[in-house]
C-alpha cells in the first residue's frame, strides 16, 4: 500500500468541474481505496504569468498501484479532462503531478528517472502546493523542516 500526494491544478475553462470530475473518477478507479482532498486554492500562475488564475489543490490517494501505474492512472485523467500539451508551464485544464509518495512503512518514495522524479523536484519550492498539503498533513516535514517554517519562509521570500 502507498499514500501518494497528487498536486491538482487547472487554469482554463471549468476548473472546478475538471477537478471534481477527475476526483471521482480516482475515487472509482480499482487499485484506489481512498482520495481525500484539500480546499481548493486560487492562486497566480508560476513560471509562465500570462495566463489565467489557477484552482489548486491537493490529494491524498491510498492505493496499492505502483508509483508508474499510478502516473498512468493521473495522466489518464488529464486526457479526459481535454488537456492539450502546447507550453511548458502553461495553461491547462488539468494537471496531475504525484509531489511525493509514502510506502506502508512510512518510508519516502524515491525515483528519478525521466517519467518519473519522486519527491517531485519542485514542491518543496511552491506555496500553491505546499499550502494545501499543510492542510492535509499539518505535521509534515522534509529534509528536517516543518512545512509550517518552509511556508512562512517562503511567503516571506516571494
Ligand atoms: P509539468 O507538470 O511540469 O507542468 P507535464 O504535466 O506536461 O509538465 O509533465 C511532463 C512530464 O513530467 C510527464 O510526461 C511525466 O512523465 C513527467 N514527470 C516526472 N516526474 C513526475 C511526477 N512526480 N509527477 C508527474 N509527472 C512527472
Ligand atoms: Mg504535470
Amino acid at each position: 500500500m502507498y499514500t501518494y500526494y497528487v498536486s491538482v491544478g487547472s487554469n482554463i475553462g471549468n476548473r472546478k468541474k475538471y477537478i471534481t470530475t477527475a476526483f471521482q473518477s480516482l475515487q472509482k478507479h480499482e487499485g484506489i481505496y481512498s482520495v481525500l482532498s484539500s480546499s481548493l486554492l486560487e492562486t497566480e500562475p508560476w513560471g509562465y504569468t500570462e495566463q489565467p488564475v489557477f484552482i489548486n489543490a491537493v490529494w491524498q490517494v491510498i492505493s496499492t498501484l505502483e508509483p508508474h501505474t499510478m502516473l498512468k492512472v493521473l495522466q489518464q485523467l488529464e486526457q479526459e479532462a481535454e488537456r492539450e500539451r502546447t507550453i511548458h508551464w502553461g495553461p491547462r485544464t488539468l494537471d496531475l503531478d504525484i509531489i511525493y509518495a509514502l510506502q506502508s512503512d512510512g518510508s519516502c518514495v524515491v525515483y528519478d528517472d525521466p517519467t518519473l522524479q519522486l519527491p517531485h523536484p519542485y514542491f518543496w519550492e511552491r506555496l500553491f502546493v505546499l499550502q494545501p498539503l499543510q492542510e492535509l498533513v499539518p505535521q509534515f516535514t522534509y529534509e528536517g523542516e516543518t512545512i509550517g517554517n518552509r511556508i512562512a519562509y517562503l511567503a516571506m521570500h516571494r
